[in-house]
């Protein structure tokens, strides 16, 4: 007879911040307990070590105390009698991010890797929880969220779940408390938003966007593989992070990204909570159920290692901006838009030019999740360069098959072959698939994008779909790239330009800029000399967060941490920084003066040309039909939504 494992979860002390937790096991199988607390959650490739936060761990039977002996930093081993087992524990649970526990007399949360040990051996059998509310009249009217199924409680009430099993347990975090509560469906699926914490948010606006996204998801897969889905969402000042479940994700947001009544085309900040939506939303198809073999084989003990993270993280933020548009949520010219900040951030990354995008998912867990400040020169984001690399992967595949293919097709492979089967990915088998899907031969691609640090090359693939590209200097601090409304209105805001004055009839739209033009366009419009450094976004003072490799201020010897005091004799602050350099010109020799530690240094450094790491996209007036036609087939997609919507309720 299996043991029946039975958890239950009490907010014991919400001014200490204290779960208490119970597990009890009976009977017992034959032989000591081995019980054990994952070092790390799936989807944030960091050891949290979740045993730390564990307090007064004890056991017991009807007939008294168990002993319970330490074998490492999460594992204990439990003598028993063969009668029932029950143990007990406590969790500090102070951790407002998504990945831990949290709990206040506001708020309760937590993820089931920082609670629930698990039993060797019987990780594979279904378990009960009973969740219960902070004892006390000041939290009657708080509810609970979760996506654990209900075994004896209210929708959104405390009671009694289930699980299938130990992974399936640790896969639904729970949110107790106060919170808007905002439901929707999708194909017929029952899906909600819960909002925690103070808002003002149009939740009609939200309900109608986030229903077509997901809407949009489902029909690339061609299925909606769950009978339930809850966006979790905390409402803060400033948070912004999100974790995927299979039948949930935890979000952290802005306050002000959330629409406001009477919002009209999506503000950047809305741009950003919908594109989180859209990226944790993709997630419940690749990589909860799509997975690297790597994951299915290995525990959560220790770091399980892959080079795959850029297909599942990289694919995944391609895909997330362009649901917003194949959605209808953002136009075309809000994507392009999205789509040039994208390439900006990662041509303002020295180390693309370092690290390649295997090598920075093998070394996720030591290097991308544990950045210092020398990061910028010597890693790139499997994130955002693999972002990049779905980019042309897809609009090579839509070349090369003259329309006939896409990234598309093998995102459906993918889900036939690994996600309805749940057979792992191989290391490299994301680049068979995409070969034997398309007939095409990628391993000129995937060895450039994958296993060197070469740039791609975007322009090309992106002017068969009629849309033009171009890499200038940054104007001031705050400038991302963008879309710029053409190639002539990008080029008018030159004040003077050398062709001639005002009155100079502007250049014909449809001409792409020479790079010629290009050139005499940074010169015109007097970019910032670099100084090779980036400053510390926060506090008062010019503290150097960043020096890039080869720079002036690697040359001149300043450091991260220096905090800058004057330029040829002037006061430097955080904001007055670009000005003095815009002063001193291009090529000049400056005069340092910068604290290191407590001690006053000077030095000198000399300007360098500012870097042309901006990127501008903009629609080719002049392209020809068969390029607007491709374009549309790549950023459109509704049509395929709705049959598949239609198929799905058939
Ligand atoms: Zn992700």
């Amino acid at each position: 007879m299996n043991p029946t494992l039975d958890y239950r979860v009490q907010p014991l002390s919400p001014e200490a911040h204290v779960f208490a937790v119970e597990l009890r096991i009976s009977p017992p199988p034959a032989g000591d307990l081995i019980l054990t607390l994952p070092a790390w959650i799936p989807g944030s490739y960091l050891i949290r070590n979740f045993a730390r936060h564990l307090i007064r761990l004890l056991a017991g039977d009807p007939e008294g105390d168990l002993p319970l002996e330490k074998r490492d930093k999460q594992t204990w081993t439990l003598a028993h009698r063969g009668l029932p087992v029950a143990i007990r524990w406590q969790v500090y649970a102070w951790d407002v991010s998504v990945r831990g526990a949290f709990l206040d007399d506001r708020r309760g949360y937590f993820n089931g890797p920082a609670l629930f040990l698990g039993v060797r051996g019987l990780e594979g059998l279904p378990c009960r929880v009973e969740i219960q509310p902070p004892q006390g009249p000041a939290y009657a009217d708080w509810r609970l969220a979760t996506s654990l199924r209900p075994l004896a409680a209210e929708p959104f009430g405390f009671g009694t779940y289930q699980a299938d099993d130990y992974e399936d347990l640790i896969d639904h975090p729970v949110e107790m408390g106060i919170f808007s509560l905002i439901p929707f469906h999708v194909l017929g699926v029952p899906h909600w938003l819960t909002l925690t914490g103070r808002h003002r948010a149009d939740e009609a606006r939200l309900q109608a966007d986030l229903s077509r996204i997901c809407t949009t998801q489902a029909a690339l897969f061609g299925e909606l593989p769950l009978d339930r889905y809850l966006f979790m969402a905390q409402v803060t000042a400033d948070g912004y992070g999100g974790l995927e479940h299979r039948f949930s994700t935890s979000l952290l947001c802005a306050r002000e990204e959330l629409p406001a009544l009477g919002m009209g085309q999506p503000t950047p900040g809305y741009q950003r909570f919908l594109g989180l939506c859209s990226h944790e939303y993709f997630h419940l198809w690749h990589v909860k159920r799509i997975r690297p073999r790597a994951f299915l084989e290995q525990g959560l003990e220790r770091e399980v290692h892959t080079r795959l993270l850029w297909v599942f993280e990289g694919i995944t933020s391609y895909y997330d901006d362009l649901a917003l548009v194949r959605s209808g949520c953002i136009d075309e010219a809000a994507y392009l838009g999205l789509l040039a900040e994208a390439i900006t951030r990662v041509l303002r990354t020295p180390g693309r030019l370092v690290q390649t995008l295997a090598e920075s998912s093998f070394d996720a867990w030591t290097k991308f999740y544990q950045p210092d400040e020398n990061s910028p020169n010597t890693l790139v984001s499997y994130y955002a360069k693999g972002a990049l690399v779905a980019l042309a992967l897809d609009l090579t595949i839509r070349r090369d098959t003259a329309g006939t293919r896409s990234l598309d097709d093998v995102m459906r492979a993918l889900w036939e072959r690994h996600g309805r089967t749940g057979v792992g990915l191989e290391e490299r088998g994301f680049e068979a698939l995409a070969m034997a899907v398309t007939g095409l031969d990628l391993g000129d691609f995937f060895h450039q994008a994958l296993d060197s640090t070469e740039d791609l090359d975007l322009a090309p693939l992106l002017a068969e779909m009629g849309i033009g590209l171009r890499l200038r200097a940054a104007r001031h601090g705050k400038d991302f790239g963008g879309l710029a409304p053409s190639a002539t209105e990008a080029a008018s805001e030159t004040p003077v330009d050398a062709e001639g004055g005002p009155g100079v009839p502007a250049r014909s739209q449809s001409q792409s800029p020479s790079p010629a033009d290009v050139q005499r366009q940074a010169q015109a419009e007097a970019p910032t000399p670099s100084l090779g450094l980036r400053l510390k976004p926060e506090g008062n003072e010019p503290v150097i967060a960043t020096v890039f490799t080869g720079g002036p201020a690697q040359a001149a010897g300043l450091a991260p941490g220096d905090i800058l005091v004057a330029l040829d004799g002037l006061r430097i602050s955080r904001d007055n920084l670009d000005k003095l350099l815009l002063a001193a010109g291009e090529g000049a020799e400056v005069e340092i003066h910068a604290f290191r530690r407590d001690e006053i240094q000077v030095r000198r450094a000399r300007l360098a040309p500012a870097p042309l790491d901006t990127c501008e996209l903009w629609l080719l007036a002049d392209a020809p039909p068969q390029a607007q036609t491709r374009r549309a087939a790549w950023l459109g997609g509704q049509d395929r939504a709705v049959s598949v919507a239609d198929a799905a309720k058939g």
